[in-house]
């Protein structure tokens, strides 16, 4: 049958089958047309008709088209909704006879989006592979548009799983695409789309053999490489996937950089999330995160810049006094940092911009952008005559592109129309050839323009004009009264309801002249616009090492500026163990809170303290107080100053949070098993040098396992000798108090609350000593429940603490009463004899009900 099918139609299918799985954009004309499957899903996706058209005799196949000019927002429709469209464009001139030839020149996935209006500027759109093997896992990731290209190893680190490694560094990373071999398991919760790819791309050697290739070299060492096999696993695969999707961005990578976890302070995903470093819990958005405070940039380059630093914070004491330098300086150089800043606004993105002019994507517009923004560039190099030291490192790395820019000034014309397809791209005086074409059409041009008036003049006819179209070319037009008196030279073309059409010999052969000229000048112009890209892209480089310090320098700006609006202070990082923040206050909370001042609160550990347990009463401030102390370390650790009146951090190697049921927002699964897994990753990982914020430990189960597990929890930190990090430990439960009598470096805080005339007031202080009540029924009042269901709570409360005795007897001296694990107690031995790094999530749980199980028994 297939003699039957238009010769159209069988192109059609021929490059259908190579792109199976991706709709087919076919070029048509004007058209980008999808047919079969592909229109189906097209036209309902985009909500556009579905035609249909006919391939063979009596053979009608669905059909939906889209403009071309209009691609662009139709694309990111598709993309978003996890689509992948190959294009498929007309190739080459028309042959004299038969079909165009055609051809996909690129798929457009999720990772290899380079539209303009389809990326964000304040976010890197990566393109990440992961090649898990045993205990080890390789990563790359690539963002084509603005050349990074990374790449590293990540190894399960004593007893967590590689897994749980992979998935926070991809969670740092948010891909918008990520490769995943084909017959390799993906394991639950890895972030993003996923694009799975068969396994083969992953092969050592084809992958080695993609990179040789890339980087024209004959070995991986100098990209530091070596022995990584996993992660030329991972980068060769990304090439191979670009290769087939996106080819001209190949010419960006030029360089790939191998990383190391243990360069950073290690963040996990839950911990992230907590601490609300770029995104907020409630409702995902940057505005009320660490990021929307600090992110005062005012580029495209700082704000991608400023959430890679938030999401990295550093290990390296020198970088961070570097970057600590370069924001004292511009914080007490308001003058300077508000003409910096000014400077900085109006520039384009200067690192997308330079890529799409490396891989041959850049329209006219681009470079007038580019032009803008390297005019900018001696203007702002000048604020900073006088050298400034501190500011150095940045600014060394910036140029002014002054060979790019004279290419830019003398080539573009001032204002270019927006594409190519057009003329007048190029200024006047820049090339002799373009010039004496467009002179030599000049008369034809002049001839034409003054044709009307003449004709007027010779006719007589007033109505006469001269117009345009596609299908004739230029025409002479005469009302239909006016008609008959035209010369006998005219020649009738067209007749429309009210006038007449007409041509002359002689102006078609001017006609020709002009049109010729159009094309010849088009032509040429292209010709002139890629050598001028290509000379820019000779410096690329520079603009694009340019365009980073930019980035750089408009980051620490923003530090400086938040510095200044939140009254923060440089913070002294060294790297022993000490942990003194004076008058610290939370840089978020600090802003929400309306005609209420926030209350600055110390956190000093003395030497030989290692876990503060602070009680308090429900929206006392401890949840707020616990995630301050994480935030100053972290701004610290990324070289932003902190909100505090002094601090001083020794280097933290990783912060760990555990957020109890009360502000846990997962859904579905048992919070008190995630909150079990959470605290067993805590106890299995934490080093000497991390920070823990436990919140509500055990608040997700029964009082009596919670205390147990929280008291448990608080020991084996304590006691077991890889452990001992500084924790922060708040809780309701009262009885934890009675720790810091049996251990040393136990200390209690509680809220300070003042009572005077039956009011309660949260003075959000923390101060020394353990809380003696708890306030829930305060708390309760405040909420606005019924004044009389109030009296009555207060009334039964009352009761119950007579009858019992023991609610407002305990302090940390009368531990004797309530403490669940005397030092005699076979739990406590057995709980101390447990080695929780060779035990898993699932037995220690098992341990728990078993000791519960024990415990109650004990009891009856
Ligand atoms: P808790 O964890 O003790 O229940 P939170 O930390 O959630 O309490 O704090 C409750 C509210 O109290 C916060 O939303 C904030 O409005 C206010 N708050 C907390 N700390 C302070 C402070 N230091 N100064 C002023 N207000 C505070
Ligand atoms: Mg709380």
């Amino acid at each position: 049958m297939t003699e039957d099918i238009t010769p159209i139609r069988q192109q059609y299918l021929d490059i259908k089958r190579q792109y199976p799985d991706s709709i087919l954009f076919f070029r048509l004309g004007d058209f980008y047309e999808t047919f079969d499957a592909d229109a189906e899903i097209t036209s309902r996706e985009l909500d556009i008709v579905l035609t249909s058209r006919n391939v063979a005799k009596g053979m009608r196949i669905p059909m939906a088209g889209i403009p071309y000019h209009a691609v662009e927002n139709y694309l990111g429709r598709l993309i978003a909704r996890g689509y992948h469209v190959a294009i498929c464009e007309q190739v080459g001139d028309q042959p004299n006879k038969g079909l165009f030839p055609r051809q996909v020149v690129r798929v457009v996935t999720p990772g290899t989006v380079i539209e303009p209006g389809l990326l964000n500027s304040n976010t890197n759109n990566y393109l990440a592979t992961v090649y898990p093997a045993e205990n080890r896992t390789g990563i790359a990731y690539v963002d084509i548009t603005t050349g990074e290209f990374a790449a590293t190893e990540l190894a399960a680190g004593g007893g967590e799983e590689v897994n749980t490694v992979v998935r926070a560094e991809l969670v740092r990373l948010a891909p918008a695409e990520i490769l995943w071999p084909e017959n390799i398991a993906l394991p639950e919760g890895i972030p993003g789309h996923i694009t799975p790819w068969p396994g083969w791309h992953f092969e050592p050697g084809r992958c080695q053999e993609a990179l040789f290739d890339l980087f024209h070299t004959t070995t991986l060492d100098g990209f530091g490489l070596r022995g990584q096999g996993l992660a030329v696993r991972a980068a060769g695969a990304i090439i191979q996937y670009l290769k087939d999707t996106q080819p001209d961005a190949l010419k960006l990578l030029v360089g790939l950089h191998t990383y190391q976890l243990s360069d950073f302070m290690v963040l996990d995903a839950a911990t992230r999330r907590n601490l609300e470093l770029t995104e907020t819990l409630r409702d995902g958005q940057v505005q009320g995160s660490l990021l929307g405070v600090l992110d005062q940039t005012v580029t495209p380059m700082g704000k991608r810049t400023i959430r890679q630093w938030v999401s990295k914070p550093l290990l390296d004491i020198p970088e961070i006094s570097r970057r600590l330098s370069g924001v004292g300086c511009l914080l007490d150089n308001g003058m300077l940092r508000a003409e910096l800043r000014a400077q900085l606004r109006p520039l384009a993105d200067l690192e997308r911009l330079t890529n799409r002019v490396l891989s041959g994507h850049a329209l006219p517009r681009d470079l007038v952008a580019m032009r803008a923004t390297l005019r900018g560039l001696p203007g702002l190099l000048n604020l900073f005559t006088a050298p400034i030291e501190l500011l150095q490192p940045t600014l060394q790395h910036i140029d002014r592109c002054s060979a790019a820019l004279e290419h830019l000034e003398q080539a573009i014309a001032n204002d270019p129309p927006a594409t190519l397809q057009t003329i007048g791209v190029i200024r006047d005086g820049y090339s002799a050839e373009l010039d004496g074409v467009i002179q030599a059409s000049q008369h034809a041009r002049t001839w034409i323009a003054n044709l009307e008036a003449v004709e007027r003049e010779r006719t007589g006819i007033k109505t006469l004009k001269v117009g345009y179209n596609k299908v004739f070319g230029y025409y002479i037009e005469i009302s239909q009264s006016n008609a008959p008196n035209a010369p006998s030279e005219y020649i009738r073309k067209q007749t429309l309801v009210n006038a007449e059409r007409f041509i002359t010999p002689e102006m078609k052969e001017y006609e020709t002249l002009v049109l010729n000229a159009e094309d010849r000048i088009r032509e040429i112009e292209n010709r002139l616009f890629q050598e001028v890209c290509a000379a820019i892209g000779a410096d690329g480089r520079k603009l694009l090492e340019t365009a980073r310090a930019l980035g750089e320098l408009d980051t620490l700006a923003a530090l400086a500026e938040a510095a200044a609006a939140g009254g923060y202070t440089r913070p002294a990082v060294s790297a022993d163990d000490i942990l003194e923040i004076h008058d610290g206050r939370h840089p978020v909370v600090e802003l929400t809170l309306k005609g209420e001042r926030y209350v600055p609160n110390e956190a000093v550990f003395e030497p030989g303290e290692i876990v503060r347990i602070i009680t308090g009463p429900n929206m006392s401030g401890k949840s707020t107080f616990l995630r301050q102390v994480a935030l100053i370390v972290l701004m610290a650790q990324m070289g932003s100053f902190v909100p505090a009146a002094s601090a001083h951090i020794g280097l933290v190697d990783r912060i760990f949070t555990r957020i109890g049921a009360q502000d846990e927002i997962h859904a579905g699964q048992s919070t008190f098993m995630v909150e079990m897994i959470e605290t067993a990753n805590i106890l299995h990982h934490a080093t000497r040098r991390s920070l823990l914020v436990l919140d509500e430990i055990g608040r997700g189960t029964s009082t009596y396992d919670g205390l147990s597990i929280a008291w448990a929890v608080v020991e084996f930190i304590h006691n077991h000798p890889r452990l001992r990090a500084h924790t922060l430990f708040a809780t309701h439960y009262h009885e934890l108090t009675q720790l810091s009598s049996l251990l040393p470096g136990v200390r209690n805080y509680n809220v300070a609350v003042s009572e005077s005339e039956g009011k309660v007031v949260f003075l959000h202080k923390i101060v020394p000593g353990g809380a003696d009540r708890s306030y829930g029924i305060h708390v309760a009042q405040l909420a606005g429940i019924p004044q009389p269901v109030i009296q009555r709570a207060g009334e039964i409360l009352h009761q119950l603490e007579a009858s019992s005795g023991h609610a407002t007897t305990l302090d940390g001296h009368s531990a004797q009463q309530l403490a669940l694990f005397p030092e005699t107690n076979p739990l406590l031995e057995e709980i101390q004899a447990l080695d929780l790094n060779a035990i898993s999530p699932i037995e220690a749980l098992n341990k728990l009900y078993e000791w519960q199980r024990k415990y109650l028994d004990q009891k009856k």
